[in-house]
């Protein structure tokens, strides 16, 4: 088994499907409401549960009913919950989703309970940090959370990964704690202000990274696939040939799926294989943490 420490979101995503986005001002009818369990944290620390890592998940819900849904869910997949806190009379977590016909989407998060996510609640999961072989992180709870959270994966010898999503600027100090950072495309422009178009421009960015002082970058490219490079070595893994149904949390798959193979001990070119082939699968279903394989399935 490996250890694995999630830090991060939970939220409840609430979808209603429309023929087209209303009008400022403008009440129109929609079609069918749909919620599910969602948080790019969530959606990690249950695509790692579920392919066999050993996971506890540090977050913050709200004392409503979408919170006390959200540990029950977490309960279910086998994740230790003892650090899933609970906010007095704060609200859970909700994204809001307005999906039109076209299939584009619109979404609003109130991140609610999330925010509350502070340093001394990841000092209060010292023991999971203790267990742990590496620690998985994303960018949507409190920055300065996020990065005492880094900065104590680090000095305690951890490997730190971090999936800088949504994209947000971290500080300079904090790329030099980090072992491995995934950004997708857009978070590897805002993080170095190259443009990632393909290969070349992917290793263009990084490269950069890489200066900041990150030991290993990983870009995933979409239907494109995964590119990884540090000091010594670069690899192109091309994604799996699938009919994407919905790429929502493709990302998110491909983070916990990759965190468990390194904690294996698996290679890079492994590793990544691996993550790839279960984002891959994650995107021919409907849904975020819905979606994740179990390890069976790879
Ligand atoms: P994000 O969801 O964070 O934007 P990406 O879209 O880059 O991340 O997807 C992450 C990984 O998921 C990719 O590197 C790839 O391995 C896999 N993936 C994403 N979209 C597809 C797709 N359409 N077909 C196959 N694999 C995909």
């Amino acid at each position: 088994m490996s250890a694995i420490l999630v830090i991060g979101s939970s939220n409840t995503d609430m979808v209603v499907k429309t023929e087209r986005f209303p009008q400022a001002g403008e009440t129109i009818l929609g079609g069918e409401f749909f919620m599910f369990p969602g948080g790019k944290g969530a959606n990690q620390a249950v695509a790692a549960a579920r392919l066999g890592g050993e996971v506890t998940f540090v977050c913050k819900v709200g004392s409503d009913i979408f919170g006390q849904q959200a540990i029950e869910g977490f309960n279910q997949e086998n994740i230790d919950t003892r650090y899933s806190f609970v906010s007095e009379g704060t609200a859970s977590g909700v994204a809001l989703i307005t999906v039109n016909g076209a299939g584009e989407n619109e979404i609003v998060v109130a991140s609610g309970a999330n925010n509350e996510l502070m340093p001394k609640d990841i000092d209060e999961a010292q023991a999971g940090f203790d267990q742990a072989d590496m620690v998985l992180i994303q960018l949507e709870t409190p920055i300065p959370t996020v990065e005492y959270a880094i900065q104590k994966g680090f000095e305690m010898g951890k490997k730190v990964i971090l999936n800088p999503a949504p994209a947000q600027t971290i500080s300079a100090a904090t790329y030099p704690r980090l072992y491995l950072i995934t950004p997708n495309e857009t978070e590897a422009e805002l993080l170095t202000g190259i443009k990632v178009t393909d290969e070349e421009s992917a290793d263009k960015a990084a490269a950069a990274l890489l200066k900041l002082g990150v030991q290993n970058v990983i870009l995933t490219l979409g239907a494109k696939g995964a590119f990884f490079k540090n000091s010594t070595t670069k690899t192109m893994i091309a994604a799996q040939k699938v009919e994407a149904v919905d790429t929502t949390a493709a990302g998110d798959v491909f983070n916990g799926a990759l965190t468990v193979a390194l904690a294996e001990g698996k290679d890079w070119p492994a590793a990544i294989d691996f993550a790839s082939k279960a984002a891959a699968i994650s995107v021919t279903r409907m849904g975020a943490q819905a979606s994740a394989p179990l390890r069976d399935e790879l």
